[in-house]
């Protein structure tokens, strides 16, 4: 079958499931059509794939995690960025007031705590919100070849709904972990992940990351390769939350998930891919999402630790 009637079938044959719900405690993205639903492909060699709502905008939200992440280790070098933040499964919640035990570093970037200290690493020390935020949207844009957008609604929204965040941001201060003002951390982490998005961006976007770094169209090198070697080891470990051990061994594939539906997955040499549909189980992962992505996995014989 050809790759797009293929993405079809999956979609049709996963349409009926409407288990899960959208995420309800931001407030816009309790408005959400559940029943959106969309699949694209980005292969290293450059060509996007994609099927069902696939030029639909939806807010990046966690997905926009490992990308803060290569950016940081961009621009402040990974011992730095190692000193603030760590590397390891946290087994938690995405948003659990958890820190390792002595160095007081969150301990991944996929959790909130991680990802917060993360948005404060860009760029530099001493920067502004303002210039904070507008790397991350550069670099989305450079990454999805197109100029992204921040939408404030989401942000508000999220911003009137923040007291976790907020709280992290002051237990990360505390411990000298961040230096600046909470609000003005949060305020830009949420902007980030409030940038719109849609499976095709992703999909390519994640096409670099599989890609060691280099865009999959431009041929420009956008990250050095072991800054997606690492934020894709990262996102191995960690991207699915506390679901990331049974997510790996069963799918095999590198992802990370955002509370607005969508889901992304890099196959290093092979391909980046992006799913969105907004209902999500208990872990906080997208439910249709994960299927797609067990499908492919299974028929395109795409387990990374599958030997042949
Ligand atoms: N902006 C969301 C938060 O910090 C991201 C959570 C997610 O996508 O899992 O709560």
């Amino acid at each position: 079958t050809p790759i797009p009637d293929y993405l079809d079938e999956i979609l049709d044959a996963l349409r009926d499931d409407d288990s899960g719900s959208v995420a309800d405690y931001i407030p816009a993205l309790k408005a959400a059509n559940p029943d959106l639903f969309a699949v694209a492909l980005t292969t290293v060699a450059g060509r996007t794939y994609s099927s069902g709502d696939c030029d639909v905008e939806f807010s990046i939200q966690s997905m926009s995690k490992p990308f803060a992440y290569a950016a940081a280790l961009a621009d402040r070098g990974e011992p730095f960025v190692t000193s603030r933040v760590g590397v390891d499964p946290s087994g938690e919640a995405f948003n659990e007031l958890s820190l390792e035990t002595g160095s007081h570093r969150p301990r991944n970037p996929m959790i909130n705590a991680g990802a917060i200290t993360t948005h404060h690493l860009l760029v530099g020390s001493g920067t502004s919100r303002q210039i904070r935020v507008e790397r991350a949207r550069e670099f989305f844009s450079e990454l999805a070849g197109r100029p992204l957008r921040i939408d404030e609604r989401i942000v508000e929204s999220e911003l009137e709904a923040a007291d976790r965040n907020l709280a992290i941001a002051h237990m990360l201060r505390n411990y000298g972990i961040i230096e600046d003002d909470p609000h003005e951390v949060v305020a830009g982490y949420t902007a980030q992940c409030s940038i719109s998005v849609t499976v095709r961006d992703i999909a390519m976007m994640t096409a670099t990351l599989a890609n060691g770094g280099i865009h999959p169209v431009t041929g420009t090198t956008v990250v050095a390769r072991p800054i997606a070697r690492r934020t894709l080891s990262v996102m191995a470990s960690a991207g699915m939350y506390d679901a990331a051990g049974s997510w790996f061994t069963d799918v095999g594939i590198p992802a990370k998930s955002g509370v607005a539906g969508g889901l992304l997955g890099a196959l290093p040499g092979q391909v980046g891919i992006g799913t969105l549909s907004p209902r999500l189980d208990d872990h906080g992962n997208s439910v249709r999402g994960q299927r797609v992505f067990r499908r492919l996995s299974a028929d395109m014989g795409l387990h990374l630790m599958d030997s042949e």
